[in-house]
């Protein structure tokens, strides 16, 4: 592990002052000190935010110790650094392909600001998260999702990477040439390099209407758990646990041209929504993406909420377990038996369909899967004690963590749970082999095995 100690014992003092010269204009005021919900503060004593690749690379160098972060999205520490932070910020460049249909991202890039960028040449990328608010690459590291039967999470259309290796040097990993290091580099945690860019996959642009249906019974579910996922190209399913109900079914489908996009009164037996909805009920709808099937861009229709708003709450913890799809219905059964103790604590739950992928450690790693996710009120001691309870009921499904949301599950459940978690841990320890990229987040969720 390396601790600020160790960080001063192997980064001389002059070498220190040398960093902090030479990057003096590029660093951050201390606006970083928290992450986006404010549940944490980061322990880095200082933040660099360099303007080019080889600036990343000088300072990577030179620190014995670094973690990059994107947009504090996560609500874990797994973007903690005892020492120092880099963030990516400035590198914001946008290059498109459109012979390859891909674009080249620098790491600092948000899914908000690349959406307009490309759609507006007639490209978009096959999902997003339920906010465009987090960068590309610290949604990568976690395997963030959105949802869909067949929509991989937003790591699966990453086609290459350029990593700044604890060395400082340049390593290019691609799909089509590097397919085992490259499977286990996309979702890296933020501990195999600092990400530089990123490629992704892109497919022609197109349009969406999203509708909304209140109170669908859990019965349904039985039964009918995959066509519901699969009456969209994205569904999310909303609940607050009691009375075995769905409060909100939001269905966001691919508009084609000659379609018959009329709302339905009825889906299952839930009723269609006559006004905007925000999926936290009782909250204003305002910030929330246009419903009610009114035609739109895919990017203004995929995230349940709008880039200049506020996301979600505001004032939440989150937490989100993967479970195999065809055990879906049983896993909510499980967890349903909690609902007294869930509710008290909690905004609102969210049920998702995640394709299964081959990216090592992503929590869809050839599992089509279920997410079964939790907006929980701030307080975070209710909720940590809460935690134990739904894993327990979670674990005959043998349920993986979202990586940047807050779970308990001992490391040695995490290691049973991720078939490919050695050969992580070799990749690490081959293109890491101090640590300089560790924190206690890694050495204990996957070291600490
Ligand atoms: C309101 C809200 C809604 C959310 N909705 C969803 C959702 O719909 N689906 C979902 O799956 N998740 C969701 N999340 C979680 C969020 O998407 C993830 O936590 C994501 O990783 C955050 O990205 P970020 O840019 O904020 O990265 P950070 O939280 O800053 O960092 C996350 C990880 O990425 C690493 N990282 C960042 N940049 C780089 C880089 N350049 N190189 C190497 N490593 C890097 C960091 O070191 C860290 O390990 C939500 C979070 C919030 C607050």
């Amino acid at each position: 592990m390396t601790n600020k100690r160790q960080f001063l014992k192997t980064t001389t003092p002059r070498a220190v002052g040398a960093i902090l010269s030479r990057v003096a204009k590029a660093e951050e005021p201390v606006a970083h000190e928290t992450n986006w919900a404010g549940n944490l503060r980061y322990n880095a004593d200082q933040i660099f935010a360099p303007r080019s690749v080889e600036e990343v690379q000088k300072i990577v160098k030179e620190c014995a110790s670094i973690r990059a972060l994107g947009s504090r999205h996560s609500f874990n520490t797994i973007a903690d650094s005892l020492t120092n932070h880099i963030s990516l910020q400035h590198l914001d460049t946008i290059e498109l392909d459109e012979k390859a249909y891909t674009v080249t991202v620098g790491a600092g890039v948000r899914y908000g600001a690349l959406a307009p960028v490309i759609d507006v040449k007639g490209f978009a990328v096959h999902n997003l998260a339920s906010l465009p608010h987090i960068t590309i690459a610290g949604a990568i590291a976690t395997a963030t999702h959105g949802s869909g039967m067949k929509n991989g999470n937003l790591a699966t259309a990453v086609r290459a990477l350029e990593i700044v290796t604890a060395s400082g040097e340049i390593l290019t990993l691609t799909r089509d040439r590097d397919q085992d290091q490259f499977n286990g580099a996309v979702v890296g945690l933020g501990a195999v390099g600092i990400i530089a860019k990123v490629t992704l996959d892109l497919q022609p642009r197109f349009d969406m209407t999203q509708i909304v249906y209140r109170n669908l019974s859990i019965n349904q579910l039985e039964h009918n758990l995959e066509a519901i996922f699969a009456s969209g190209y994205s569904v999310s399913l909303f609940t607050n646990w009691q009375n075995h109900n769905i409060n909100q079914v939001w269905i966001k489908r691919r508009r084609f041209a000659g379609e018959n996009h009329e709302i339905a009164p009825e889906f299952y037996g839930a009723n269609a929504a006559t006004e905007n909805l925000h999926p936290i009920d009782g909250l204003s709808a305002v910030n929330c993406t246009e419903q009610l099937s009114v035609s739109g861009p895919w990017y203004e229709r995929l995230p349940h909420f709008k880039m200049n708003f506020t996301p979600s709450s505001g004032a939440e913890l989150q937490t989100e377990y993967f479970v195999p799809r065809n055990r879906g219905y049983e896993a909510i059964v499980a967890v349903e038996q909690l609902r007294d103790k869930i509710t008290p604590h909690l905004l609102v739950t969210e049920l998702r369909a995640v394709a299964a992928d081959d990216l090592w450690m992503s929590m869809a790693y050839e599992r089509n899967s279920l997410a079964i996710h939790f907006t929980w009120k701030p307080e975070p001691a209710e909720v940590m004690a809460l935690l134990p309870k739904i894993e327990e009921k979670l674990a005959p499904f043998q349920a993986r963590p979202h990586w940047g949301k807050l779970f308990t599950v001992a490391p040695s459940q995490l290691a049973a749970r991720h078939p490919k978690m050695a050969d992580f841990k070799a990749l690490l320890n081959h293109h890491d082999p101090q640590g300089k990229f560790s924190n206690k987040f890694i050495d204990r969720n996957i070291f600490g095995a």
